[in-house]
Formats: C-alpha cells, structure tokens, sequence
C-alpha cells in the first residue's frame, strides 16, 4: 500500500507494525523488503512524495562553513521517493580486506565486524542492483603489469532506481505499508528515555502523526541522520544517541582532486579509453595512506569550434607531435591532445572528530533546525593525497603506460592543494564502533543505550575506504533486516 499523509482523512495510524522505516532510499527500501520478506510488517515512511518537489528539497538546504560543499548540501542527494537513487550514477565497487584491517586512525578504532559478515549479502545485493559478480572486471586485473597498483574492481548498475524497480511491488505488498509526504520531526521517548516509544510525523499541511512500532530505523541519508538524532533534544537536551558527543562527527567524503595529466602510450591497456587503478593493498599498509581509485580518462577527439577552431586543431596537431613542444605550451595555455587527459581521483578521507555536521541558528518550515556542515581534511589526508600522486607516477613511468605531469602540491608540500572536490558519497557522522565513546551505533546497527532505534547507510560506515558506497549500504541494510527480523511484536 502507499498512502499520502496530505490526505490526512484516509489515514489510520493505530496500526501495529514490527518496524517503522524512515526514509525509501537504497537502504530504507531494502531493509524494508527484508523484513517483509520475512513475513514482518514494516511502515516505510517517505518525507517527498512521489516526484521531486521544491518544497520537499528546501528541507536539506543547511549551510557549509568548512571546505565548500555543493551548494550547500542541497544538490548532492535527492528528497523524494527512491531518495538519491534517483540521480545516482550505479557504479559499484566494494572495500578491500584491507579497509576491514583495525588500522589506527587518529585514535578512533575502524570497522568492528569482518568483511566476510558483510558480504554474507553480497548475492541479495547484487541482485537489488541489477548486477552480478561476473560484471565485476577482476579477470582484467591480470593484464596490469605494475607493482603497486591494480585494476579497479567496478561493475556497473543500470543504474537501479529504487523509487521506479519497487513502486509496483510495494504498492501491492501486504507487509509494507508507505506513507508518503511522511517527514520524520521528532522521536518521542519513553520515560525510561533508552527506547523510543513513537515517531512523530508531519505532513505538508500541518498535521501531525503518530505512529508506533517495536523497532525504528532510521534511513534519512548521513546528513538528515545525524540532524534528525541532533535535534530530538525536546527529552534529551543533547539528542538521542549523543551521550558520548558523537553525532555527527567524522564526517566523510571521497575527495574528487585532480592529481594532474597525462600522455598515454599505445598499449592494449587503453582499449577503452580510459583506466581506473587502486593502489595494492600491501602499498597501503606500508605507506599507511588511504585507499583510492585514480581515474585515467583519455580525449579521444579533442572539441575545437568556434570562428578559429580548424586554426587551433592545426596548432593542437603540430604541437602534440612533440612532447617537448606539448611541454612547454602547457606552460602557457592548458589544452588536450588526442591520447592525453586528466587524472581524477576517488580517495579515502581519513575519520576526523572535527569534521562534522551540527545544528545551525536557522530553522525548517517544521522548525526543525538546519544542518551546518564543517567538512575538513587532516594531515593525513593530505600525506594521501600527495604520496598517491608520486607513487602513481613512478608506477606509469614503471610500466611505460604512460607520462605523468603531476599538479605541483604534489611535488611541493608547501603548495596548497586547490580545490578538494568531493563525490556526493557522504558518510560517518553515525559510525559504528563497538565502544560506545567511539561511535553511535553498535555492531547491529543499533544505538548505543536505546533499545529499539537502528540507523541504516553510510552514515554508520567508520571509515570510507576507497570504493563507492551504495553496494556496501544495501549489504549492511540487508544484514539489519535478517537482524531485525529475529523480533516479533506482542
Ligand atoms: C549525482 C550522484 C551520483 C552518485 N553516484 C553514485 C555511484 O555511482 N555509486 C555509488 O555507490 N553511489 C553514488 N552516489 C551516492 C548514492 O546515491 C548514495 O550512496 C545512496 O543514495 C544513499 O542511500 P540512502 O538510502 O542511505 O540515502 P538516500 O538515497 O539519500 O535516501 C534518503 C531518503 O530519506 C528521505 N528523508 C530524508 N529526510 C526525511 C525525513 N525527515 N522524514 C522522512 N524521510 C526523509 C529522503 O527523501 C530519501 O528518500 C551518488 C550520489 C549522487 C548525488
């Protein structure tokens, strides 16, 4: 079933659920359909409706007072039914062993299951991503002659939009009720105040809703997650979950930076244009650096229009001929060759306690108040960043694949590093820890010290490794369906 909470007349909200749902993300919708898939009733609740509304996004409008944040964290996800699935771009990767490791960073403790727990999910992901494990390219990665890089491991999803694959499905479930325009305000606690006792929910209308369950997840996104949690503080001055000071905090990002260029060779390697490498994982523990995918992506046709452009494609072609010509041009004017390009970057940012959402002085139309987003990078990042870019280079000029001119802030440690671009791959600000001073949530995704409220996506990931996201949350929002099934109501 999937009802408007804007027809607040056709609404009965004494139903008795297993679990209450906030948010019809990936994780929301696969948690949801796990534990329906085990015969539980879930009421999945959406904040949007069906299609994207102004009114609806206006709500993750906040501000960034640290390194600049896509327009403030209003673009970089979507609020509406299928939440960023609707935008996402599909590709899927997963963490390495070596991301599981109980590396220590800053302090703070990383991941405290294995990655064999996780990927007890990876079929039933896979799956709900419209992919399988032969779409994964490892077979290329014997083609890689170089030490201390490999091929990335990424398959690629239609991309799945989990608003669009499962309308139909839950529209006629027995189990899963949706409320759309649903917005999660408060969490209403019982006097004990270490178990939820309803939700609070608000339609476009200004009516309010209450609705109950045994269990609540949580799965509004990293930002609304913590945000939510912050500003419960009507029982709990200091919000739910946040006993500890952690909400919030180690905020993470994949770091978007342009490493530099480069000149390919003719190899086979290039057959498809473009190349993405990981770092080895034996690289990464002995230069204790974070994990990442370097992106090689050739021009095959560089544009050329305008009044003069056959003038400059003649130029373009005399002087790519010569790597000394193409050198010394650069230095004056940045351009393409056919076979060159620039080298992206996905790369890991390490945990930061300092680097974190809090609530700021404005409010939302519901009075909730907006997020403020503080997102910084470390030392260690930057020891990253830079030992990232010289190993890589070494490792082209290594295997003869290509000729690499790395951005000076590698080369140079007292350069600033421009421009930190970021993913839309936000993550952290509920991470898991078993020590409750280290994280919010436990090993099972609940809320240390409150009984019955869990928190599903990346917002519980400790650290981000270097792989995107949304195959990793759909497993662990897997993982806490089958976990939440285990408990029947009454
Ligand atoms: C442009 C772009 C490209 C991307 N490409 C990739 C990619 O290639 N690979 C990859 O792995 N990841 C990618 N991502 C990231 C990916 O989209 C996210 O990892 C994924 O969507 C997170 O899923 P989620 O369910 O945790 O959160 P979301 O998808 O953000 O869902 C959160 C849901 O909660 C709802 N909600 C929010 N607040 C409330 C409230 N108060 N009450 C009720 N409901 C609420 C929202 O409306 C939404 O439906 C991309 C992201 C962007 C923006």
């Amino acid at each position: 079933m999937i009802a408007d909470l804007n027809s607040a007349e056709k609404i009965a909200t004494n139903e008795q659920y297993d679990v209450c749902i906030c948010g019809t993300g990936p994780a929301g919708i696969t948690v949801a359909r796990a534990l329906a898939a085990q015969g539980r009733k879930v009421a999945l609740f959406e904040g949007g409706g069906m299609e994207y509304s102004e009114l609806s996004q206006n709500l993750y409008q906040g501000e960034s007072v640290g390194l600049p944040y896509w327009d403030a964290v209003r673009t970089a996800r979507l609020r509406y039914f299928g939440g960023t699935s609707n935008h996402w771009a599909g590709r899927c990767s997963f963490f390495d062993k070596v991301d599981f490791e109980r590396r220590n960073h800053s302090g703070l403790p990383g991941w405290p299951i294995t990655r064999e727990e996780v990927f007890q999910f990876f079929d039933a992901a896979c799956s709900i991503l419209d992919i399988s494990m032969e779409a994964f390219p490892a077979s290329r990665a014997a083609k890689w002659k170089g030490e201390n890089f490999r091929l990335s491991d990424r398959a690629h999803s239609p991309p799945t939009r989990f608003g669009e694959k499962y309308h139909q499905e839950l529209k006629i479930s027995s189990k899963i009720d949706v409320y759309i325009n649903a917005n999660l305000t408060n969490i209403r606690l019982r006097k004990s105040l270490d178990a939820a006792d309803s939700l609070e929910l608000r339609n476009y209308k200004d009516q309010k809703f209450l609705f109950s369950a045994s269990n609540y997840v949580l799965a509004m996104g990293t930002i609304e997650n913590a945000r939510l949690l912050l500003n419960c503080d009507k029982q709990i001055p200091t919000g739910i979950g946040n006993q500890n000071g952690m909400v919030g905090r180690c905020f993470m990002e994949h770091f978007n930076v342009e490493i530099g260029r480069f000149v390919s060779d003719d190899s086979p390697i290039w057959q498809h244009d473009n190349i993405q490498i990981n770092p080895s994982e034996d690289l990464i523990r002995k230069l204790q650096i974070g994990n990442a995918v370097l992106s090689f992506d050739r021009n095959t046709s560089p544009a050329s229009y305008g009044r003069l452009g056959k003038l400059r494609q003649t130029l373009r072609e005399a002087v790519c001929k010569s790597s000394l010509a193409t050198d010394l041009s650069r230095n004056m004017v940045d351009f393409n060759c056919p076979g060159d390009g620039v080298i992206s970057s996905l790369i890991e940012q390490a945990p930061n306690p300092d680097s974190r959402i809090t609530l700021g002085p404005e409010r939302d139309m519901f009075g909730l108040r907006r997020v403020r987003l503080d997102w910084r990078a470390t030392a260690a990042d930057l020891k990253t960043i830079r030992t990232l870019g010289l190993e890589v280079a070494k490792e082209m000029a290594r295997t003869g694949i290509a000729r690499v001119q790395l951005k000076d802030f590698i080369l140079d440690n007292t350069k600033e590093i421009g421009e930190f671009g970021q993913h839309a791959h936000q993550m952290g600000t509920t991470r898991m820890s078993e020590d409750p001073r280290f994280g919010v949530v436990d090993t099972n995704l609940q809320i240390h010290g409150f009984k019955n409220i869990y928190v599903a996506g990346s917002s519980v990931f400790p650290t981000g490794g270097g792989n995107n996201p949304t195959l990793t949350i759909v497993m662990l929002s897997e993982r806490l369906g089958h976990h939440l099934a285990k408990f029947r109501t009454g």
